[in-house]
């Protein structure tokens, strides 16, 4: 066993200044569509990792992309790579924000800010980590690989892309997904993945441009249109029923059902009453909800415009109508696949006319809970933690892990320390300077632990 003294004690030695560093990088406000500010974001990201011993590279599709700051460090045996981005979320709304989101506050042992956890504040303890580790024992025993993307709250649209610039990115023996979750009570949430994702826009255009409204008894408007065609694609339970939405979907394996089982379902009560439900939908409750929310794939409104949306009155017959959906996948579920059942249930319901313009898609990665990857990382942050971890199968969220771990079935898990009142994507983002030291902790000894494992298999 390693003894992780000295390693804890120059984190604390650090810790003043790195808290600095994490403020410095909220400052810069590194949004999707930010094209300057994304770009100083990944200099810095750069410039960070070089500081901490990392061999650098840039990888770039031109102007327009946000580039994938690659950076590696150490010649173990075995490849570890650590995935993140240094792009965040959109603030607004400004005025929900106790403390301005890109002017970092420090209140009750907190830091404020946007992406303060999500993913600043998740990506620094593993820049730190490995310094620590460094300055504790010397060399590393694995060689680890910093993947830093800048589109991840948008899509990770050109990470396949990027990773295609240098194929030999996407080998490794394991991988860790961008952060990891503690309970409010402090328990590890440890999971073997994320779903997948696609983001769609059905659109109704029913005539040349808008009408004045007194001509909708001829003239066909197009919110109605798609409103009508919105209505078969739910029952009246908000279930979806759009037949093979669910292909290529994998079943639950005896394994991964025996997990969700076992989930506490007191989580159940706290979203009711987070939300002030009296039932789910579909009188959904207990084993058949967790089951649902882990192996479900979803049909989702995100948004609904049409013709004028502003409180006073316009007397308008629109000619267009959109509807912007998110569907979450499962694996082995294939975008393609999944749009081409949309498609195919729209015009045998009469809705050959509505448009599917498709923005995003990303397949899910599962690696099972039992593997010694996710294994590893539940004792690792359960010992940190002082709390017997919980492992699942899968968050409901969505990860660019696909695009890094497909192609050789790298298995990958969840690391860190994110709470769950972070208020990752809100108002009011914050981490507790507790859990940035757990975080660091528990990387440096992810990389002890990992690189004494018998043996890592690929995904079966
Ligand atoms: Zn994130």
């Amino acid at each position: 066993m390693t003894d992780f003294t000295r390693f804890d004690a120059i984190i604390d030695e650090h810790l003043e200044d790195w808290i600095e560093e994490l403020l410095a990088f909220c400052r810069i406000p590194s949004e999707g569509g930010d094209r300057a500010s994304l770009r100083l974001a990944a200099e810095w990201t750069a410039d960070r990792l070089r500081r901490a011993g990392c061999a650098v590279e840039v990888l770039e599709l031109g102007e327009d992309v946000p580039p994938l700051v690659v950076g590696e460090l150490g010649d173990g045996p075995r490849t570890l790579s650590s995935v993140g981005h240094y792009d965040v979320q959109p603030a607004a709304p400004l005025d929900l924000w106790t403390y301005p989101p890109y002017n970092p506050a420090i209140r009750d042992d907190r830091i404020y800010a946007r992406g303060a956890t999500d993913n600043k504040g998740e990506l620094l303890p593993r820049i730190w980590a490995l310094e620590a580790w460094v300055e504790a024992f010397g060399a590393l025993p694995v060689r680890v690989r910093h993947l830093v993307e800048g589109e991840e709250e948008t899509g990770s649209v050109h990470l396949d892309a990027l990773l295609d610039l240098r194929p030999d990115l996407r080998r490794a023996d394991a991988a860790l997904i961008e952060g990891g979750e503690l309970d409010l009570a402090g328990r590890p949430m440890v999971q073997g993945g994320g779903k997948g994702i696609i983001v769609l826009e059905l659109v109704a255009r029913t005539m040349a441009h808008d009408a004045h409204s007194s001509l909708t008894v001829v003239l066909p408007n197009a919110g109605q249109r798609l409103v009508k065609a919105l209505a078969t694609l739910w029952d009246d339970d908000l279930r979806p029923v759009v037949e093979g939405l669910d292909v290529g979907a994998q079943p639950p394996t005896p394994e991964q059902l025996a997990i969700v089982d076992a989930q506490d379902p007191s989580t159940l009560d706290d979203i009711r009453e987070d939300w002030q439900l009296e039932r789910f939908n579909a009188g959904l409750d207990g084993v058949d909800a967790l089951r649902a929310l882990t192996f479900d794939t979803t049909l989702n409104i995100q948004g609904l415009w049409s013709g004028h949306t502003e409180a006073t009155a316009k007397t308008v017959t629109p000619a267009e109508a959109h509807a912007r959906i998110d569907i979450r996948i499962i694996p082995d579920q294939d975008p393609p696949a999944v749009i081409e059942a949309l498609r195919r249930h729209l015009d045998r319901h009469g809705f050959a006319d509505i448009e599917i313009v498709v923005s995003e898609s990303e397949p899910a990665w599962w690696t099972p809970p039992s593997h010694p990857v996710v294994q590893t990382a539940a004792a690792v942050s359960a010992e940190v933690a002082g709390m017997p971890p919980s492992i699942g199968v899968s968050f409901p969220g969505t990860v660019p892990m696909h695009q890094v771990c497909a192609r050789y079935r790298v298995p990958a898990t969840t690391l860190g320390a994110g709470r769950a009142d972070c208020r990752a994507h809100a108002p009011d983002e914050n981490i507790r300077i507790d859990d940035l030291v757990a975080a660091t902790k528990m990387m440096g000894r992810f990389l002890d632990a990992f690189a004494r494992l018998p043996e890592v298999p690929p995904v079966p």
